[in-house]
């Protein structure tokens, strides 16, 4: 016999806070006019995990006064990691003894080889997991393993925490002695992308629109690969493409004279821009020598050094930026002209870059990018706006992974991926935001809070991590 309390459960849950987003699917030059602040918020959450309304707490429809309710101090968007190394997930914080090149020769090499084994990488994607929880990294484009083990670790873990995630194995094909485990045969190489894809591509639902766990076509970066196998690449992903498969990998990191990354890149393959290797022109003099891996669904990490011609391909094929300043100053490789980039309209977003990058933690990316833009020579130095904090580490991300029609903010329709923050969790956020905000002006003031609250977040104050809805659940290490 049904009660009329089992009739009233519908699934439907109320979270109460100070709500932050940036509403619609604005341009990243506008998305200051597309803040929104709700003090006194409500989200709800119908009982598929869809945002059935966003709103202030006062102007709650009926409809929906008997559901539960969750209160926290604020509610944001969940973060999105654009770039992220799992095989790295342990070589935060490792000494490499010089910039790129070396620093992959002696840390990141080594560690990634440990990966081959099951019981390590088991273990590896429990830490991944953990992490990426403890963040409020509710979606990420995940650097893969090279090993197709460490890979199925990496999916399984992710499906049971209820995060979502985009990642590819690191396809290398050439490298120096140190990366000698991590090589395949050129052949080898694609038949495990096309594998990899077969086994766990939209997995989950089927359809590339809605699922949590997708693939990508990863080469680690163009010193790693040959012209062949780039080639392939192309021809695989002619068809891959269709079904929703990605593209990522590294772009003009490191620009050291003489014997830097983007030096080897255009030495090696005698093309007169980095990015000629990935958009099918890798011929000598940048002649045409397969299909572009360019697109929607395509995104670059770094890119610090780029030809103004780059910027404007990048833009014109909706290929993405994962922008990595916390990883950038760690390795030395410079600052990413942000006005220049911004300006040519590609989107940029934001990376941890975990190892090179030292900080799990969106939000302290976004500090960090702050913290490098204000610092840029001249006239380049840019205040950034703490809308367009929020945006990198939010709905950019959303928008690089072609999934800004799911999730990216808290507009009624898109799936519930938000994060809880209690900032008595961690004082000093408390201290800065009870006491810290000072300007008479309402809208000043809002700005003020959102800065804060951004720049002085760490990981203890987030309270709850929701993805579609349901609570990301951490795995026991
Ligand atoms: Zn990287």
């Amino acid at each position: 016999m049904p009660s009329t309390d089992t009739a009233r459960d519908t699934g439907v849950r109320v979270y109460r806070a100070h709500l932050f987003h940036i509403a619609g699917a604005p341009a990243q030059t506008d998305v200051a006019s597309h803040l929104v602040s709700i003090p006194d918020g409500a989200l709800v959450v119908e009982g598929e995990g869809m945002i059935a309304w966003t709103g202030p707490w006062a102007e709650l429809p009926a409809a929906f006064a008997d559901a539960p309710v969750t209160r926290a101090d604020y509610l944001l968007p969940g973060f999105v990691d654009s770039h992220v190394h799992f095989p790295q997930s342990y070589a935060t914080a490792a000494h490499g003894g010089g910039q790129l090149l070396e620093w992959l020769d002696h840390c990141i090499f080594p560690t990634e080889t440990q990966f081959r084994d099951a019981d390590f990488a088991d273990r590896a994607a429990r830490y991944f997991t953990r992490r990426r929880i403890a963040a409020g990294t509710t979606a990420a484009m995940v650097f893969g393993s090279a090993f197709p083990v460490a890979q199925d670790a990496l999916y399984r873990e992710t499906l049971a925490a209820g995060l979502r995630i985009v990642s590819g194995r690191g396809v290398q094909t050439v490298g120096p002695d140190a990366a000698a485990a991590l090589l395949t045969t050129e052949d080898r190489a694609i038949e495990l992308i096309q594998d990899e894809i077969d086994r766990w591509h939209a997995v989950d639902t089927g359809d590339p629109r809605t699922a949590h766990v997708q693939v990508a076509v990863v080469p680690r970066f163009s010193l790693s690969v040959t012209q062949r196998t780039l080639a392939a690449m192309g021809e695989l992903y002619e068809e891959a493409q269709l079904h929703g498969v990605y593209f990522h990998s590294h772009l003009n990191e490191n620009n050291r004279k003489g014997d830097g990354e983007i030096a080897a890149v255009l030495g090696s393959y005698g093309v007169e821009a980095y990015l000629d290797t990935y958009d099918g022109r890798f011929l000598p003099g940048s002649r045409s020598g397969g299909r572009s891996l360019l697109g929607r669904r395509s995104s670059l990490a770094h890119a610090v050094h780029c030809q103004p011609r780059e910027l404007s391909r990048m833009a014109e094929t909706g290929t993405s930026i994962a922008h990595c300043p916390t990883s950038q100053l760690f390795l030395g490789s410079g600052t990413m002209p942000w006005r220049a980039t911004v300006a040519t309209g590609v989107n940029v977003a934001l990376g941890s870059d975990i190892g090179a990058g030292d900080e799990w933690l969106i939000s302290r990316v976004a500090g960090d990018a702050y913290k490098v833009h204000i610092s840029e020579e001249g006239d380049a130095g840019t205040a950034l706006h703490p809308a367009e904090l929020l945006f990198a580490a939010t709905l950019a991300g959303a928008r690089a992974l072609d999934m800004e029609h799911a999730f990216g903010n808290l507009d009624p329709g898109k799936d519930a991926d938000f994060l809880l923050i209690e900032t008595g969790r961690w004082e000093p956020l408390e201290g800065m935001l009870s006491m810290g905000i000072r300007s008479d002006d309402e809208e000043q003031a809002t700005l003020e809070e959102l800065f804060t609250l951004l720049v002085g977040l760490r990981q203890p104050a987030i309270a709850g991590v929701y993805v579609q809805g349901r609570r990301a659940v951490a795995p026991e290490l």
